[in-house]
């Protein structure tokens, strides 16, 4: 079922164009040097996006002086809101004291974020990287050697970075399946294989037919990109069984759930340690650092005592200062404040979920958020909110959230995003992500303005 929202797209773009004339400008401007104005492509909405000058806590100001609540916050990264003080202060005191730019060597707080990170995701050894792209690649990469084998699983809506092994089984096309990209090596499509997220039985069947020649299952304990929702217990129990059995690695991609939901990986909280765990976003404390974590014998593949036989090095900016110093103090600050930190991010993801509900319902709008049944994992601080056709579906997998004959996919991502921008209020994927920075005042006008949003979206319904 589609919905026609081109009439209310116009009317909301031309009031945005006098809401943001400035960053309308700069965006004319961007396009003549810019792919597409910008260099990420889910940050260049349409019909253009906000231009950020500064951003703190749970705000953002843009060009034209807008001060926009924002629940992107760094593409999950920011859990502690944007631009906190424990970091910033580190970071300018480091900068004064000629530590923090590049330096191309290695140094003390490499070793201490290398401490807790591999104490608090009970892993043996760890190797920063750059990028979530670059982790999981080479997460990868050391299952193939480890295994000598070719194979690799994934869930269809499965996000793991853009690298070869990443870009099949993304998008919605009557299913999971494809290829994503142009210029892919022709072996690639073989070499994944694309199973389903919370589907126990489905994961079998594809440990039957290709268990012996699967180097490694790679998926998100909580799925991002894929709908915000956790995986079931049960279904990471049968990953974690399904891999002894068949000698594949299983790989949690923690990118986004790593230090999301405690002070560690999310593993712990279903009862299965991976062999390794990828991690970025929020290790960082807002600077680029990711990490592969996981067990010696896997990681020591690309030692100097095992002749570098895994090439997970070179990297100019990798473990670079000033980002280990973030890493490092944002980590330690997350452990040493870990009750009440979670605490509090937990609650206030409740209150974005009561807000949002209450706005919608008040317009007789049906709206859920995806995985919402699911009991294993409750008190997300991560929302994808999705607008279903009927009442009563489970929506606790991808398949569901993203077939457009079940959840109204225009709604969700463009309509809403725009009718939300001309309230100041910045959300992506239907919302996003609340942080500690939110506070009660800022979910309450969250709520009026998604209430606003709502009543201009009903008449289109
Ligand atoms: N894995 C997951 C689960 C992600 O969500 C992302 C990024 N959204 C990546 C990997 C890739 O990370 P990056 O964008 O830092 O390359």
């Amino acid at each position: 079922m589609t919905r026609d929202y081109s009439q209310l797209m116009s009317e909301m773009a031309a009031d945005y164009q006098r809401h943001a004339p400035v960053s309308a400008e700069l965006h004319q401007r961007a396009l003549s040097t810019l792919v597409d104005g910008g260099s990420h492509s889910i940050r260049l909405m349409e019909p253009f996006a906000p231009r950020i000058r500064k951003a703190y806590g749970a705000w953002l100001e843009d060009e034209d002086g807008n001060q926009i609540l924002d629940f992107w916050q760094g593409h999950y990264a920011n859990i502690l809101g944007h631009n906190p003080a424990v970091v910033t202060e580190a970071l300018a005191e480091a900068l004064s004291e000629n530590y923090g730019l590049q330096g191309g060597f290695t140094d003390r707080q490499q070793i201490e974020a290398a401490e807790i990170l591999c104490h608090q995701t009970r892993q043996d050894l760890v190797r920063f990287t750059t990028s979530g792209t670059l982790a999981t690649m080479y997460a990868i990469i050391l299952a193939r050697a480890f295994t000598g084998r070719e194979l690799i699983l994934k869930v269809g809506g499965g996000w793991h970075g853009a690298h070869l092994w990443g870009l099949k089984g993304l998008g919605w096309n009557d299913g999971f399946g494809e290829v994503e990209s142009d210029g892919l090596p022709n072996s690639v499509p073989d070499q994944v294989i694309v199973t389903g997220y919370n589907n126990s039985g489905l994961l079998e069947e594809k440990f039957r037919r290709y268990g012996d020649k699967l180097a490694c299952f790679i998926v998100e304990p909580v799925i991002g990109a894929g709908g915000m929702m956790p995986a079931t217990k049960e279904f990471l129990q049968a990953a974690r069984k399904l891999c002894d059995s068949y000698g594949t690695l299983l790989i949690f991609d923690e990118v986004i759930s790593g230090f999301r939901f405690r002070a560690g990986d999310a593993g712990l909280l279903f009862g299965v340690k991976p062999d390794l765990v990828t991690l970025g976003k929020a290790i960082g404390g807002g600077m680029p650092v990711s990490a592969v974590a996981g067990r010696s014998d896997v990681l020591k593949l690309t030692s100097r005592e095992l002749g570098f036989r895994v090439k997970f090095s070179g990297g100019t900016y990798s473990a670079h200062a000033g980002s280990m110093l973030a890493a490092n103090i944002y980590m330690r600050h997350l452990v040493k404040n870990e009750a009440e930190v979670y605490s509090k991010l937990a609650e206030s993801g409740a209150e974005t979920r009561r807000q949002v509900q209450s706005a919608f319902a008040s317009e007789g709008i049906k709206v859920r958020f995806a995985g919402d049944r699911n009991n294993d994992l409750r008190l997300s601080s991560l929302h994808m909110l999705v607008f279903p056709f009927k009442e009563g579906l489970e929506l606790n997998t991808p398949e569901e959230i993203f077939n457009p004959s079940i959840c109204d996919q225009a709604l969700s991502e463009k309509v809403i995003q725009l009718a939300m921008l001309l309230e100041n209020v910045h959300v992506v994927h239907g919302l996003g992500s609340s942080t500690t920075a939110h506070s009660n005042e800022d979910l309450q006008i969250l709520g009026e303005a998604f209430g606003r949003a709502a009543r201009r979206i009903k008449p289109y319904l």
